[in-house]
């Protein structure tokens, strides 16, 4: 219900914010070059229409362009209309702008994979878009004659990745919007017709940014120890790597002695499943398998029904308000309709993953990466299904499900892929997958390629800030590979990609530092801590390009390695410390996930969901114990330890009135 409003709400002042903007273009716009000459426009998010067919919501990238975009992300099926009524200010004449880029671009690959076109009531533009230039841009769409109202549609034609951020038409045909991005935001949003300032979003004991398996797990803790809770998450569903969308399967050992307790919460918001009763294609992980293994609703449920949890899913922390050594405030943006709130906070959960919080508030990080030195990249899993076996077409996440029924019933089993001289050019490489005997091309033989953590990228790249280049070069990787296996290799006539990722899977980027920074060596050394925190179970696993399929593709690598050999491993499991979860700079910042306070070694074993997510329920408790003592974390190890520890061996679901 709140979300229809939320969209209506964006189209209405699609029109009144044009309207608005002809008192404000003299003043707001003076001396700005993009000045409108007429202040009449038309200004539509692509994340603002009212249906969004078969595109996809895409925010990875909004700090650096400026905006959530709408992606059509089809695996080589053209993707259903993204679809909105509009009203413009007058009939008449308007020049067109539509914000993209040809995604192929920063590599000079030839094809424009990205295409798709704008209709006006049913009437495609003459210009098509997805087209040009590496970066994003104002695609200048020609003139068109509109009435009062009109049926706006992107209209994808490739299904390969097509993106639109906004159109704009503009009354003035002369007008040319501005591309630079601060630039550009002041003048959405005085169009759009938001105020200056965020709304108040009110106060909270904690709040807690990012909903992956740490900040779910944060949040809960917090508030069944009766704090008031803020969970802000950038997507619709909660889980971060862990949910339906990046198809992670969470590890690490819970409820282990001598705190059997942490691990509760984890259990509680995780479904119970193991590898044989798992739905969907496996090969042996659970990796990239059907949605429903990932269960979003039961981790939206669990924290829904935690009444002092006021969950922001769809939102994303954009900016941190600090006074001192303290963060006072976070500013939140919808990702859907560009409001924004400011979120006060007596303790704030850093939970980003990328560690977006600490930084904006000066906490002290460690992120350094370049080819010798590389970071663990970033996957998009993909998985493929058989379409002459009905059970995988049932199964099928595949967002041309009905089509694809039909064409089994039909006995049309052939499932074609075109050539794709945009993406990587694997015809004579080797890859995962790609059997050196004889394929049979039955589904054995995709063992090794799809479902796989090894499709990887973005080593010696900014995972922050390039992360829209990284993802584009990991569909490049898989759409590549794809092409040689069925139009070069001639096999899997039957088989088509099923689904995969398009919201990229993270390992590594910054780590926030706190008073103890936790190193390999202390797993190996088993180094014994009076704060034991959480258990670690998984070995010291760091990836780098595989230097078998490196050739070629040096500065472009796919795919990754781990370590292996004595540096891998460690005896059992190890307790690591409460001093690693919160800044030593920053008075009030908590953190959990893989953006603690870790050396590049000691990421290896602690970056594991299960394992995250007990760091989110020790924070939880000591957030409870900061407010009950008014003391800062630091203060809880300092002061009040053995309290921590006498709320860690009590159960996850364990309650303060
Ligand atoms: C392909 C792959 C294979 C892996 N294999 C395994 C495995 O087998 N098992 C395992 O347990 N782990 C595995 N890992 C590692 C693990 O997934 C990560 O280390 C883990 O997800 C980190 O958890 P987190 O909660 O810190 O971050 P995330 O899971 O990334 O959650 C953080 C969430 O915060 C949101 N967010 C970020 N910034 C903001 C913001 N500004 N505002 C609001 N929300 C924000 C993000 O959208 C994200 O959903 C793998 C990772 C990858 C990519």
């Amino acid at each position: 219900m709140s979300k229809v409003k939320e969209i209506n709400r964006r189209q209405f002042i699609g029109y009144s914010g044009a309207a608005a903007l002809s008192l404000l273009a003299a003043r707001s716009f003076a001396g700005d070059l993009n000045r409108p000459s007429n202040g009449q426009f038309l200004f539509l998010e692509a994340e603002g229409f009212s249906e969004h067919g078969g595109w996809e919501i895409d925010q990875q990238s909004m700090d650096q362009m400026g905006s959530p975009y709408l992606l059509a992300h089809g695996l080589g099926v053209p993707v259903k209309d993204a679809v909105a009524q509009v009203q413009f200010p007058s009939a008449g004449t308007y020049r067109v702008w539509v914000r993209t880029k040809d995604w192929v671009a920063p590599w000079n690959a030839p094809g424009a994979p990205g295409k798709f076109q704008l209709l006006i009531n049913g009437v495609p533009l003459a210009e098509t878009f997805g087209t040009k230039g590496a970066e994003w841009h104002w695609h200048n769409g020609g003139t068109v004659e509109v009435g009062g109202t009109a049926r706006i549609a992107l209209h994808d034609l490739t299904g390969f990745e097509g993106r639109c951020e906004a159109v704009l038409f503009c009354k003035d045909t002369a007008f040319e919007p501005v591309n630079d991005v601060e630039a550009l935001t002041r003048f959405r949003r005085k169009l759009l017709g938001f105020p200056d300032r965020p709304e108040y979003g009110g106060r909270y004991d904690l709040v807690v940014v990012g909903g992956g398996l740490a900040g779910i797990c944060a949040a809960l803790s917090a508030a069944r120890r009766g704090l008031s809770v803020a969970l802000v998450h950038d997507r619709p569903v909660l889980g971060g790597n862990g949910s339906s969308e990046v198809r992670v399967w969470p590890e690490g050992h819970t409820n282990k002695p001598p705190y059997p307790s942490i691990g509760d919460i984890v259990t509680e918001i995780l479904k119970p499943i193991n590898k044989a009763t798992a739905e969907g294609k496996w090969f042996g992980t659970l990796n990239g398998t059907a949605a429903s293994n990932f269960d979003d609703q039961r981790k939206l449920d669990v924290v829904k029904t935690e009444p002092r949890i006021n969950l922001l899913n769809n939102h994303r922390a954009i900016q941190t308000l600090t006074s001192g050594n303290r963060i006072q405030a976070v500013v939140i943006q919808s990702i859907r309709t560009g409001r924004q709130q400011l979120l006060e906070g007596t303790f704030f959960a850093d939970c980003t993953g990328d560690a977006t919080v600490g930084f904006q508030a000066g906490a002290e990080y460690e992120y350094a990466f370049s080819s010798g030195n590389p970071l663990m990249g970033s996957s998009n899993l993909f998985n493929v299904i058989d379409a002459s076996n009905q059970k995988d077409v049932l199964d099928c996440d595949c967002k041309d499900k009905s089509a694809l029924m039909t064409q089994y019933q039909e006995g049309k089993y052939e499932q074609p892929f075109p050539r794709c001289p945009w993406a990587l050019d694997l015809s004579d490489k080797p890859f995962p997958g790609r059997l050196k005997k004889q394929a049979t091309g039955t589904l054995k033989d995709l063992k090794s390629f799809a479902n796989a953590w090894y499709w990887e990228s973005g080593f010696d790249k900014d995972q922050v800030n390039d992360i829209e280049l990284i993802r584009d070069h990991n569909f490049r990787a898989f759409y590549g590979a794809w092409d040689a296996l069925k139009n070069v290799d001639g096999l899997y006539k039957n088989f088509r990609l099923a689904w995969a990722a398009f919201i990229a899977g993270k390992r590594e980027s910054r780590r926030l530092m706190g008073d103890v920074v936790l190193d390999g060596k202390n797993f190996t050394e088993m180094t014994d801590w009076a704060d034991k925190a959480f258990p670690c179970s998984w070995h010291i696993d760091l990836h780098f390009p595989e230097k078998k399929y490196q050739a070629g593709f040096e500065g472009n690598e796919f795919i990754s390695d781990f370590t292996r050999g004595k540096d891998y491993k460690y005896s059992g499991i190890y307790w690591a410390p409460y001093r690693c979860l919160y800044s030593r700079n920053v008075g009030n910042l908590f953190m959990a996930g893989r953006n603690i306070s870790v050396t590049k070694t000691g990421l290896g074993p602690v970056r594991v969901m299960k394992t995250c997510g007990m760091m989110g329920e020790v924070i939880g408790k000591a957030a409870a114990l900061c407010v009950q003592h008014g003391t800062t974390p630091r203060g809880v190890y300092e002061n009040h330890l053995a309290a921590l520890q006498e709320m860690m061996k009590q159960p996850g679901s364990f309650r303060t009135a």
